[in-house]
């Protein structure tokens, strides 16, 4: 059986009238979930959205040929095959998102205006420090690269961002702490209570700009947001 005629066999068998609900159910689920993980705007909800997508489809797929009693399963490998690259591909995106956003934002290296920011950095992690045209102060790490806007540089005193850097230099460092999906989230500067791995990387960056210099950057920014 080729793959033209097996669409034919389930054209043909998904029109029994006991067949029908079941795989349609199956269809609005994937398609819910898949526009779902188009619409929302969260890495990490959105990657769930869409493995869950995946996961309904090939569910559909795999029940109708078992409903079907088809003995030859040639679209269902394939459907298969494609979930397994397409998994690969998002992961391997996920591991270079750091070369993305760098692209997406025209980021550039922050040595190139201010050189201290990317010495201060290399004492502390083994990371690339890049500025972005933005007015709003934001600061944040993914992979093996720390983002500072240019709100930011003009916001904050020396100190003040040294703390900011030694924060997101410390989620460089534990990266491999923090969970594979929480990456996704960004690791920004932001006064997100109740998080362990902020207050890590807040105790790092008092240790080593000073607990002043930290609550100023917190306080500047958070004046910012309100
Ligand atoms: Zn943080």
């Amino acid at each position: 059986m080729n793959i033209l005629s097996e669409i034919d066999c389930y054209g043909l068998c998904l029109t029994l009238p006991d067949l029908a609900p079941f795989v349609g159910l199956f269809v609005v689920i994937s398609i819910t979930l898949l526009a779902a993980s188009l619409m929302i705007r969260k890495p990490r909800q959105r990657l769930f959205t869409f493995v869950s997508a995946q996961v309904a489809v090939l569910l559909a797929i795999a029940s109708a040929f078992y409903l079907m009693r088809c003995g030859y399963m040639l679209s269902f490998y394939l459907y298969a095959a494609y979930v397994m690259i397409s998994t690969v591909i998002i992961f391997g995106v996920l591991r270079f998102y750091d070369r993305i956003l760098v692209r997406r934002l025209d980021a550039r290296p922050a040595g190139n205006i201010m050189e201290w920011t990317q010495e201060f950095v290399d004492r502390l992690a083994s990371a690339t420090v890049y500025y972005y045209d933005s007015a709003i102060p934001r600061a944040f790490a993914s992979g093996r690269s720390i983002f500072i806007s240019f709100g930011l540089l003009e916001t904050l005193g020396d100190d003040e961002l040294k703390a900011v850097l030694a924060h997101e230099a410390w989620h460089v460092r534990n990266n491999s702490r923090t969970p594979y999906l929480k990456q996704l989230a960004l690791m920004t500067f932001s006064s997100s209570k109740g998080s362990e791995i902020e207050y890590m990387a807040d105790c790092f960056a008092a240790e080593i700009a000073g607990s002043e210099a930290l609550k100023s950057a917190r306080s500047k920014l958070d004046k910012v947001f309100i």
